[in-house]
C-alpha cells in the first residue's frame, strides 16, 4: 500500500475547543474563523459558561461547522446508582449535542479500578445499548473512541479498534437504523491511541466496510512524553505516520472531518495565537 502524499485539505479541517483551551468558545469561534478553518469540535467545558442555546446562537451565527461534541461515556461502575449517573449526563451530552448542531457524539467510555475489564466492557456495550433509541431520536450518532491501553486501569476499557469494533457489531442488530447514512453507533479513530496497533490497516478497513468510520483525530506521540494526559505533540512532533493513518482512513472510505486535538500544558501556557499558526502550518505539513 502506498501512502498519499498529498496535504489533507484544508477544507476538512477541525479544530476541538481543548486544543486551545485558555480560549472561551467566543475566542475559539473567532480565532478559527479568522483562520478560515471551517470546522470547530465543542468540548462540553466550552459549552458551560454561557450555555447550550447561547452557544449554539454563537455557533449557528459563526458558519463554522459543528462538527461533534466531545465528550460522553464513563459508563463504568461498581454499582447501579454510578452507573444510571453516567446514563443521566450522556442523555444530557445528547441533548447539547442537538441543541448546538453537533451531528455526533464522541464516547469515552470509561474503566473502573478493580471493576475487571471484560465486565467494564459488557457495562460499556449495555450503557450504549441504553442510549441508542435517546441518540437516534435526536438524529446525534455515538462514536466509541478506543484509547491508548495506558487509561484501561481508570479511563477506557476499550483500548483497540477491535474491541470499539465487537461492541458496535455486538448490538448494531437492534439498532434503529442509520442515520445520515452511517451507522448509529461507530468509531472516533484518534492517531495518539491507536497508531501502535499492529491491525490498524486492518481493522480501519473492516470498520469503513460495516460503516463504522465516524470521526478522525490527530496530534502526536511524543517520545519522551512527560505526562500521560496533557502533553500530545502536535503533528510532526513525534513518531506517528500521521499521513499514512490518513490513507488508510481514505481508502476505507471516510471523507469526514480531520480534527486537530491535541491536550498540552505546555502549549496552552503559551500565547494562543501563535500556538494556532503553529497547527495551522503542521496541519499542512504533516497531515
Ligand atoms: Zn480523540
Amino acid at each position: 500500500m502506498t501512502t498519499p502524499f498529498c496535504a489533507a485539505p484544508m477544507s476538512r479541517m477541525a479544530v476541538h475547543t481543548i486544543t486551545t483551551k485558555p480560549w472561551s468558545l467566543r475566542e475559539c469561534i473567532d480565532q478559527y474563523r479568522a483562520r478560515n478553518v471551517p470546522g470547530i469540535t465543542v468540548w462540553r467545558q466550552a459549552l458551560a459558561p454561557q450555555g447550550p442555546q447561547e452557544s449554539a446562537k454563537m455557533l449557528a451565527d459563526s458558519g463554522l461547522k459543528v462538527v461533534a461534541l466531545v465528550r460522553g461515556g464513563f459508563f463504568t461502575g461498581q454499582d447501579a446508582a454510578t452507573r444510571q449517573a453516567a446514563l443521566d449526563d450522556n442523555r444530557r451530552a445528547l441533548d447539547e449535542a442537538s441543541t448546538i448542531g453537533a451531528p455526533l457524539v464522541v464516547l469515552v467510555c470509561g474503566a473502573t479500578p478493580g471493576l475487571p475489564l471484560a465486565d467494564a466492557r459488557k457495562q460499556i456495550a449495555g450503557a450504549i445499548a441504553a442510549l441508542a433509541p435517546d441518540a437516534q431520536a435526536r438524529q446525534v450518532r455515538l462514536a466509541i473512541e478506543p484509547l491508548h491501553p495506558m487509561y484501561a486501569a481508570d479511563r477506557s476499557a476499550v483500548v483497540t479498534m477491535t474491541q470499539a469494533r465487537e461492541i458496535c457489531q455486538g448490538f448494531a442488530a437492534e439498532l434503529p437504523g442509520p442515520v445520515c447514512g452511517r451507522r448509529l453507533v461507530g468509531i472516533a479513530v484518534d492517531v495518539y491511541h491507536v497508531w501502535w496497533d499492529q491491525h490498524l490497516e486492518r481493522e480501519i478497513a473492516a470498520a469503513g466496510t460495516l460503516g463504522l468510520l465516524h470521526a478522525f483525530h490527530v496530534c502526536d506521540w511524543r517520545v519522551q512524553t512527560r505526562d500521560l494526559l496533557n502533553d500530545r505533540g502536535l503533528m510532526g512532533e513525534g513518531c506517528i505516520n500521521i499521513r499514512q493513518i490518513r490513507g488508510w482512513m481514505e481508502r476505507a472510505g471516510f471523507q469526514g472531518w480531520v480534527e486537530v486535538e491535541v491536550f498540552s500544558t505546555e502549549r496552552w501556557a503559551g500565547d494562543q495565537q501563535a500556538w494556532l499558526d503553529h497547527i495551522l502550518n503542521a496541519y499542512q505539513e504533516h497531515v
